[in-house]
């Protein structure tokens, strides 16, 4: 077996879920014979949750995953059943995309990738151990004791680890959605030194949709503008599905309360630590008790099924009392439950065992990606599972990893929030997460990232043919800003649009600052841009309202890279460092920041402790 192609492969990718699809993806199309195991080959892409991809931040970071070469943008397009953009009333650091998908059809998308990719062998196992020697992996065995060696592996595997369903009193100790848990692997990881915690998360009913009223509930159409998350996508499927918005009353409220010590949480049989932004039903009950009611959000789980899913209602209660509460809320009166909600239980590992390129601090070559770091969400998951198969890659062929940087991606902010501040719940993006949200747009993920895609080896021709062409019309347009417009020509214009009339002639770029002067009566009026594609022109529209705060945030985010440019010795000894508090030589020596800038977002250490530090590194520079 030592030498047995069957048994050797360059990469082991545990798990393909939404982080094991796109570290797997990464690593065969970077040219690595990668093997991708996991407990079962039906959940390849599987939508445990909600059957949705993007929202508020979400949304920024599938439009990353995209631009750098990843799946999840692609499969979301060519699956998505209802699109619209949040926030689009609100300013452009926050407008996010998000889409219903046809859960099975998006499942059947990413198997598919899987299966059609050249250097990608799919195996269906169990992962009893990591093996370690001499502080490098070597490979993992199987609870069959196959044992597959490479000298990388990332470990993707998400709820999995000694999961537990959690409903009223019952547990059984299965994965989700009836899938089989892992076993073994945490306390393999245990038995290495790893800490590992215990989160929990959860999820709603199914329900029928021909059993509910729908008429009592507010439909929810998808928006028709040719939005799409991947910069490669044609076209996005759209079949027009619904959504539907409906709310708890207090009768739903009074079963609760009635029942609430029979929910795992409040019955005290519950020990993980779930996730803030998405409270089951029974906690928004007791937290918000001066609530009346509350919002859910009926949506299909896919356009061949009637199973509907009931955003916002997820709960651990029994199920005879599920059907109860279910049952008070307008429309649902005859309401059949499908499948049950539950909680669920499982390990994780704390982050801040990690460095910034997901790999472990203590295990050369040993990458974890996903919910095992302690995040929740998809597109969470997915963006580190992409990071971790670059840089499983990068540490294969001996190159230095990739760093994505908290000024460019919130995937930088993402991993180095995990891996510098760590985490105690269920980490969740949000835009709040980011300093420098107006540059971090959704819409100009390409132009930033793009030619990190290009370093890492993943932007394919078309990709780099799509980049270059909003790269020219962006350029064309900034020569056309300058072109002068007469004042007549304009009176007409800001008469119709509400502007006040201009005093003189003026520059396309300073009629494009007037406030109510938009991307649409702007073209409808004049055809300066004519040709322009709509991605280039929305940017360049965005750029020029927004210039001057976009030009405070780029001068902030200078200032900042200077810290973040201050390297720091990974073996720097901190206790030898006079001048820092205790707490701070203790954070220090743990976390090992690379740079100045991460160790100034390590929590404890202070701006003075900072201060000591670049002081030290000047001094030794000298
Ligand atoms: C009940 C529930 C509710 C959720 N609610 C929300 C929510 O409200 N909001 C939200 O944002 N996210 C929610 N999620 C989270 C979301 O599903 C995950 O964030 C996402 O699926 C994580 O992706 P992942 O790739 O890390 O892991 P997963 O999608 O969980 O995939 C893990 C993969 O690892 C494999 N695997 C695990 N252990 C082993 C092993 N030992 N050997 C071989 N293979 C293994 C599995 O087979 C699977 O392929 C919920 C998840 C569940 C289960």
């Amino acid at each position: 077996m030592l030498t047995d192609p069957d048994y050797n492969y360059d990469a082991i990718v545990v798990g393909i879920g939404h982080a094991g699809c796109e570290a797997t993806l990464a690593l065969a199309r970077l040219g690595h014979k990668t093997l991708a195991l996991s407990i079962s080959l039906d959940n390849a892409g599987f939508l445990a949750c909600n059957p949705s991809i993007g929202g508020t931040a979400k949304g920024h970071l599938v439009r990353e995953v995209d631009a750098l070469g990843g799946e999840m943008g692609k499969a979301a397009d060519a699956t998505l059943t209802h699109l619209r953009m949040l926030n689009a009333s609100k300013g452009p650091a926050v407008q996010s995309l998000r889409a219903q998908v046809d859960k099975y059809a998006y499942h059947n998308y990413m198997k598919r990738a899987l299966e059609s990719q050249p250097n990608l062998f799919l195996r269906q196992g169990e992962c009893k151990d990591v093996i370690i020697e001499g502080g490098r992996v070597i490979g993992v065995r199987t609870v069959t004791d196959l044992v597959y060696r490479a000298p990388a592996v990332a470990l993707c595997c998400g709820v999995y680890m000694d999961a537990a369903i959690l409903i009223g009193e019952s547990v059984e100790q299965k994965g989700p959605a009836g899938f089989a848990r892992s076993n073994y692997l945490a306390d393999s990881l245990k038995n290495n030194g790893f800490i590992l915690r215990r989160f929990k998360t959860g999820t709603p009913a199914r329900v029928r949709k021909d059993s509910v009223d729908l008429d009592k509930l507010e439909a929810q159409s998808g928006e028709d503008t040719p939005y799409s998350f991947s910069a490669l996508s044609r076209r996005v499927n759209k079949t027009g599905e619904v959504c539907y918005l409906g709310y708890t009353n207090p009768q739903t409220h009074a079963v609760i309360r009635e029942n609430l010590t029979k929910s795992p949480k409040y019955g005290g049989r519950s020990f993980g630590t779930g996730a803030r932004y998405c409270p089951s039903v029974e906690d928004k009950v007791v937290r918000f008790s001066d609530k009346e009611r509350h919002q859910f959000f009926l949506e299909p789980e896919g356009a061949g099924t009637v199973e509907m899913y009931v955003q916002g209602l997820s709960t651990g209660l029994p199920a005879d009392v599920q059907l109860r509460l279910y049952r008070t809320i307008a429309g649902f009166g005859r309401v059949e439950v499908m499948r049950d909600a539950y909680a669920i239980e499982y390990e994780c590992i704390d982050p801040l065992q990690l460095d910034a390129s997901l790999m472990s601090k203590s295990v050369r070559g040993l990458f974890f990606a996903g919910q095992i770091n302690g995040t929740s969400g998809y597109e969470e998951a997915a963006a580190q599972g992409l990071v971790a198969g670059i840089n499983a890659s990068k540490f294969i062929k001996g190159e230095p990893p990739v760093i994505l940087r908290r000024d460019n991606s919130y995937i930088g902010v993402l991993i180095d929030d995990l891996v510098t501040a760590g985490t105690d719940e269920p980490y969740r993006m949000m835009t709040s997460r980011a300093e420098r949200r107006l540059i971090l747009r959704q819409d100009n993920a390409d132009l930033r990232l793009t030619e990190t895609a290009v370093a890492a080896g993943l932007a394919d021709g078309k990709r780099l043919k799509k980049y270059r062409a909003k790269l020219r019309g962006i350029a064309r347009c900034e020569k056309l800003l300058d072109t002068v417009m007469g004042k007549t020509e304009l009176e007409k214009y800001f008469s119709a649009v509400g502007e006040p009339p201009p005093k003189n002639a003026m520059t396309v770029r300073e009629v494009l600052r007037r406030n109510l002067v938009t991307r649409q009566n702007f073209c409808a009026a004049f055809d300066i841009f004519k040709g322009v594609a709509p991605d280039a022109l929305s940017h360049i529209f965005t750029e020029v309202k927004y210039g001057g705060y976009l030009e405070r945030e780029r001068r902030a985010a200078a200032e900042a890279k200077r810290l973040e440019d201050m390297a720091i010795p990974p073996n720097a000894d901190y206790s030898a460092l006079g001048g820092l508090s205790n707490e701070a030589k203790e954070k220090l020596a743990k976390i090992r920041p690379l740079t100045v800038g991460q160790a100034s977002r390590i929590p404890g250490v202070t701006p003075a402790d900072i201060n000591v530090l670049i002081i030290r590194l000047h001094t030794a520079k000298k």
